[in-house]
């Protein structure tokens, strides 16, 4: 098999990507700690949406990709503690994800932050 040439910007393009990459992998990881300390202190353990206390996932207001650091990712404003098909009910929809945001952190936040 040919053996791959890159060019030096093929290069540059390239560390860049795993660069980026890997900052994600760490910004998440880092993120996720922070989430579930925030929900073992604040009693949130099951679905915010049913109560179920299976298959729970992070449910962010946007994508992951539009926070650009820890604080951002890992603010309670931020993210939901769904079980996965709360998550997916939510997931697709602008309208029906601000609706959820707004029942679940419209008010009782204030006095946490
Ligand atoms: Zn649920």
């Amino acid at each position: 098999m040919r053996k791959a040439y890159l060019t030096p910007i093929g290069i540059y393009l390239r560390d860049c990507f795993d660069y980026f990459k890997m900052n994600r992998t760490i910004m998440n990881r880092e993120a996720n700690k922070l989430m579930k300390k925030w929900c073992i202190e604040h009693e949130t353990t099951r679905c915010e949406l049913c109560g179920n206390d299976n298959f729970l996932s992070f449910a962010h207001r946007q994508k992951r990709v539009d926070y650009h650091s820890i604080e951002e990712l890992s603010n309670p404003k931020e993210f939901l503690l769904l079980c996965v098909p709360c998550h997916q009910k939510i997931e697709y929809s602008r309208e029906k994800t601000k609706e959820v945001f707004a029942k679940l952190r419209g008010g009782i936040l204030k006095s946490v932050l």
